[in-house]
């Protein structure tokens, strides 16, 4: 499906299975590189009434920051994401890609706005979000 990937551990590099099979430590600090990984596909979920996605989208926006509050010691970058919608227009809107593994940040200006309710715009400060690029 997907081909797997090794993450260095020491800073970050992503390196291809191929690459991995040429030498086991990372092209840029030279660290032992872990077993390469299948990357995972994830399905993200937001509701319309809460999230306003699609006007986000309307936008052409392609980078979006994604709470990852559950699974998030699974969650890895280069994993792929499905957009999901609930409510009225349910299903999948997007596929995308995660650039970042999962870590505690406030949510971006930017994408702030298209949240309804502040509550949910806190969540992005109390638990990991990603970044991906759909
Ligand atoms: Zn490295």
């Amino acid at each position: 499906m997907f081909d797997a990937v090794s993450e260095c551990r020491k800073c970050g590099k992503v390196v291809s299975f191929e690459q991995y099979e040429r030498s086991k430590f990372c092209p840029d600090c030279g660290t032992f590189l872990p077993n390469p990984r299948q990357p995972k596909c994830w399905v993200f979920q937001f509701n319309p009434i809460t999230y306003r996605w699609f006007d986000w989208v309307g936008e052409k926006r392609n980078i979006e920051q994604w709470l990852a509050s559950q699974h998030t010691r699974q969650i890895h970058k280069k994993d792929k994401v499905a957009i999901w919608a609930s409510g009225d227009k349910a299903g999948f809107y997007a596929i995308g890609e995660i650039e970042t593994n999962p870590s505690k940040k406030p949510i971006n200006q930017e994408q702030e706005k298209y949240w309804t309710k502040s509550t949910d715009v806190c969540k992005f400060q109390e638990k990991s979000s990603v970044i991906i690029n759909m």
